[in-house]
C-alpha cells in the first residue's frame, strides 16, 4: 500500500515540474526541483523559483501559487545547544504561518548523535506539525511559574535527559520562524524594535560630521568595481583587487537612519523638522537614501537592497512627505524617504547589509551598523527577555537550589571532617546517604553526571574561539563544574569521585550489594594494578587528542563512559551500552570501583588537575606504613603505598583511613597503646594487691 502510494506521489510530482518547467519556459523566472528536503516539508509542492535562492528564505510553489517557505535555523536564529554549535534545522512554514515539516541538517548534540538518537530528535520536532510559529512552545511539566512570552502556547512532549538540547530546538525554531514570518509579512507578526534612539540631546553636526558618526552611511560606487564583479561572474573566482584611485565614483549613495533626532534634526530646516515631527507615525522607522553621481538609470534607491539577518528589510517608499529640496548641499538625484514598519523587525543596532543590483546576477555589497551609544534600550517585554542559559536557569531554579543545598553540607562535612568521622556509625550512614542524594536527585533526578564530554564541548568552543556561554545552559553541570575545579584546587579530585559523581556512587551501591550477597571480592595484585592505573590516563590523551581531529571522533570514543547510558539514559539503550555498563557494574562487585581505577578518562583528568592540593587532612601517624598497615588495608581503592603515604592522583576521599585513624577502638597503633596501657595498670593493680595481701 505504502509502495503504491509512494509510486503516485511520485508521479504527480513529476507531472507537476515538468508542468511547472513548462510553465516557466515562458516566464522571467528559473524554477528548479524540490531537494529531498524540501519534498519532506511540501510534499504536494513542485517547484521553487532559482532567482530567490540566493536569499535564506525559499519560497516553495505548487505551479504558480505559493505553497510555503521553506529557511535553515542556523542562518537566520542560530542558537548553540550542549554540543557548542548551533542545531541546523530546516523549517517549512506555510503562508498561513504554520510549521510543514522539520528536517536536521546539523546537529553536535552528544545525546542524539548516535543510535535512534536523530529520530528522537525528528519525531520531537513532529508534535510542531501545524502549529502557528506565533505559538510558544513549553514542554509539558516545566515549571509554570517561570514560563514567560506572549501569545498562546503549545505544550509538547519533552525528550528524557535533553532539557538543554529542546529549549535550543524550541528558541531557534520559533525565533527562526517569527523573523521568516515578519520577513514574509504572513499575518500578525507585527513587533517592536529594541532599541530606540536617544531623544535627551542634540548637537549640530554637519552631514560629514553625520557620516563620521555612523547615523548616516556614506558609499561610493565605482564603475571598476562593477566590472570587476563582471569578470568574477565569468571567471567564477575573485579576480585581482581593482584601483578606483583618482577615479570619479560612479554613485554617492547615502543612507541616513532618519528616525534618530540627530539625524532628521541636522538635516531639516527647523520648520520642516517640526512638520517631520507631525507627520512620522508611531512604531514605526525611517530610513532616507539619497544619492547623486553619473549612474543614470533612476530611481537610484530601486537598485538597492537592504537585509538584516539575511532577509530583505521591508520598507515602502513615502510618497507625500518631500524633502528633496531641503537636505544639505545639492544636486541630488534622488531623494527617496522610506518607511520601514514593525512587522519587519528592523534593529536599528544590527548590521544592516547593502546591496547595490547594477545589473541581473551583478551585485555589490557593503555594510553599516548604527552607533549603539546614540540608542537606548526599549523597555518592553521583548528588550527584557531573557537569553537562553537564564531562561533555562529560572527554570530549574528549584534544582539549582536543591543542589546549593547539598554542595554546602558537603563543604561543612570537609571542612569538619576530623570530627563528623570521631563516630563511624553515624559517619557511615551519612556517607551512605550522600552517595543516595549524588546517584538519585544529582544523577538521575537533576541529570548532573559531569562527563568527560563537557571538556570536550569546552576545548572544542575554545578553538573555535566561540563564546562558552553554550556551557551555562546546564545550569546543574555548570554549578557542579564550578564547584568540582574550585574543589580540585582545595582537595583534589578526592571530593567529586568519593562524593559526587552519580556512577561512582552506583558502583558503591554495586560494590555494597556484592557485600551483602557476600560475593568474594577479587584482590588485584600491586604489579598489575600499578600498570592498570595508567590505562586511564592512555584512554584521556587519545580521546583528547581524536578531538582535535574530529568532535565526532572525539565523542564516539568517549562512549567509554558509561554515564551515558547508566545515568543519562535509565539503561534504556542499544543493548551493546546497557551490557557494557552492566559489565562495569559487575566488576565493581568483584573489585572496588574498577571504573574509577583503571578506565575513567574524567577521573584520570581531575586526577592532574588536582595533584597537588592545597589541603591535605588526611592525616597520617608517624606508624602508618611502619610499622602499620591498617588504613592500607581498609583502603578499598588502594590508594595508600605500602610507606604509608596517600596516592592524592588515586584518594576518592572517602575519609575511611582519617576514621580509622581517629578512633581508639579502629586505629591499630591505639588499640595496642591500649591494651599496653591495660596491661601496665593491671600490672600495676596486681602489684598493689599483692601489697595489700601482705
Ligand atoms: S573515577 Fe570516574 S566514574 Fe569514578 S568517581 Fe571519578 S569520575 Fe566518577
Ligand atoms: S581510605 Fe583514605 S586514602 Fe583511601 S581513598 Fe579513602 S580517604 Fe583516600
Amino acid at each position: 500500500m505504502n509502495f503504491v502510494c509512494n509510486a503516485l506521489l511520485t508521479l504527480c510530482r513529476f507531472i507537476l515540474i515538468c508542468s511547472s518547467l513548462l510553465v516557466s519556459s515562458y516566464s522571467s523566472a528559473v524554477n528548479m526541483p524540490l531537494t529531498p528536503e524540501l519534498q519532506v516539508l511540501f510534499p504536494t509542492a513542485s517547484h521553487i523559483d532559482k532567482d530567490d535562492k540566493d536569499l535564506s528564505i525559499i519560497p516553495v510553489y505548487l505551479f504558480s501559487d505559493i505553497v510555503g517557505y521553506a529557511f535553515q535555523t542556523a542562518e537566520i536564529f542560530p542558537v548553540r545547544g550542549y554540543g557548542g554549535k548551533p542545531i541546523d534545522i530546516m523549517i517549512g512554514l506555510s503562508p498561513e504561518g504554520r510549521y510543514t515539516g522539520f528536517v536536521v541538517i546539523d546537529h553536535y548534540e552528544p545525546i542524539f548523535m548516535k543510535g535512534d538518537g536523530p529520530q528522537r530528535l525528528v519525531n520531537y520536532m513532529q508534535q510542531l506539525i501545524d502549529v502557528p510559529a506565533s505559538n510558544n512552545i513549553y514542554i509539558r511539566g516545566d515549571n509554570q511559574k517561570t514560563l514567560k512570552g506572549r501569545g498562546k502556547s503549545t505544550y509538547i512532549d519533552g525528550i528524557t535527559s535533553a532539557t538543554v538540547t529542546t529549549n535550543a530546538i524550541n528558541k531557534t525554531i520559533t525565533k527562526a520562524a517569527r523573523a521568516v514570518a515578519q520577513a514574509k509579512e504572513l499575518a500578525g507578526y507585527a513587533s517592536q524594535s529594541h532599541y530606540i534612539p536617544k531623544m535627551d540631546h542634540f548637537e549640530k553636526l554637519s552631514l560629514s560630521q553625520l557620516v563620521e558618526r555612523g547615523l548616516v552611511k556614506h558609499w561610493s560606487i565605482y564603475k571598476q568595481q562593477i566590472n570587476a564583479a563582471i569578470s568574477d561572474k565569468k571567471l567564477g573566482y575573485p579576480s585581482q583587487p581593482v584601483s578606483i584611485e583618482n577615479q570619479p565614483p560612479l554613485a554617492e549613495l547615502y543612507a541616513a537612519y532618519f528616525s534618530h533626532p540627530l539625524v532628521a534634526k541636522n538635516l531639516l530646516p527647523d520648520a520642516r523638522y517640526q512638520d517631520w515631527l507631525n507627520y512620522k507615525t508611531e512604531g514605526d522607522q525611517y530610513v532616507l537614501l539619497f544619492s547623486k553621481g553619473l549612474w543614470k538609470q533612476q530611481p537610484f534607491s530601486n537598485f538597492l537592497g537592504l537585509k538584516q539577518r539575511n532577509t530583505d528589510v521591508i520598507r515602502k517608499k513615502v510618497p507625500d512627505f518631500d524633502i528633496s529640496k531641503e537636505l544639505p548641499a545639492s544636486g541630488w538625484d534622488e531623494v527617496a524617504l522610506y518607511r520601514i514598519p514593525p512587522v519587519a523587525t528592523f534593529d536599528p543596532l544590527a548590521r544592516t547589509k547593502m546591496i547595490f543590483k547594477a545589473s541581473p546576477g551583478i551585485n555589490l555589497y557593503d555594510d553599516f551598523q548604527l552607533p549603539a551609544g546614540d540608542f537606548k534600550a526599549e523597555l518592553n517585554q521583548e528588550a527584557n527577555e531573557l537569553a537562553l542559559w537564564q531562561e533555562l536557569w529560572q527554570q530549574r531554579q528549584n534544582e539549582i537550589a536543591l543542589l546549593t543545598l547539598g554542595l554546602v553540607l558537603l563543604t561543612m562535612l570537609f571542612l569538619n571532617q576530623h570530627y563528623a568521622v570521631l563516630n563511624p556509625k553515624i559517619f557511615h550512614k551519612i556517607r551512605l546517604g550522600y552517595l543516595a542524594f549524588t546517584l538519585f536527585f544529582i544523577g538521575y533526578y537533576a541529570q548532573g553526571q559531569l562527563s568527560i564530554v563537557n571538556l570536550l564541548t569546552v576545548q572544542h568552543l575554545w578553538m573555535e574561539g566561540a563564546s562558552l556561554t553554550s556551557f551555562l545552559l546546564d545550569p546543574i553541570i555548570s554549578i557542579l563544574w564550578c564547584y568540582v575545579l574550585i574543589s580540585l584546587i582545595f582537595f583534589g579530585r578526592g571530593l567529586f569521585c568519593g562524593w559526587l559523581c552519580p556512577f561512582g556512587a552506583l558502583q558503591e551501591f554495586a560494590g555494597i550489594l556484592a557485600t551483602k550477597l557476600k560475593i568474594k571480592r577479587w584482590k588485584i595484585k600491586p604489579t598489575w594494578h600499578n600498570r592498570l592505573q595508567k590505562l586511564k590516563y592512555v584512554l584521556l590523551i587519545s580521546i583528547i587528542g581524536a578531538t582535535f581531529y574530529s568532535l565526532a571522533l572525539g565523542e564516539t570514543l568517549a562512549e567509554l563512559e558509561p554515564f551515558k547510558t547508566s545515568i543519562t539514559l535509565y539503561f534504556i539503550r542499544e543493548w551493546q551500552y546497557v551490557i557494557y555498563a552492566l559489565i562495569l557494574l559487575l566488576l565493581a562487585m568483584k573489585v572496588h570501583k574498577f571504573y574509577c581505577r583503571y578506565l575513567c578518562p574524567l577521573g584520570a583528568s581531575l586526577a592532574i588537575l588536582g595533584a597537588f592540593p592545597i589541603f591535605n587532612w588526611l592525616t597520617r601517624r608517624a606508624e602508618c606504613g611502619t610499622p602499620c598497615q591498617n588504613c592500607r588495608v581498609n583502603c578499598e581503592i588502594d590508594a595508600i603505598s605500602k610507606e604509608g603515604d596517600i596516592d592524592m592522583k588515586e584518594c576518592v576521599q572517602c575519609l575511611e583511613c582519617i576514621v580509622i585513624n581517629y578512633n581508639p577502638t579502629l586505629c591499630a597503633i591505639e588499640v595496642a597503646d591500649t591494651k599496653r596501657k591495660n596491661k601496665r595498670e593491671k600490672q600495676a593493680d596486681n602489684i598493689i594487691a599483692s601489697t595489700v595481701d601482705v
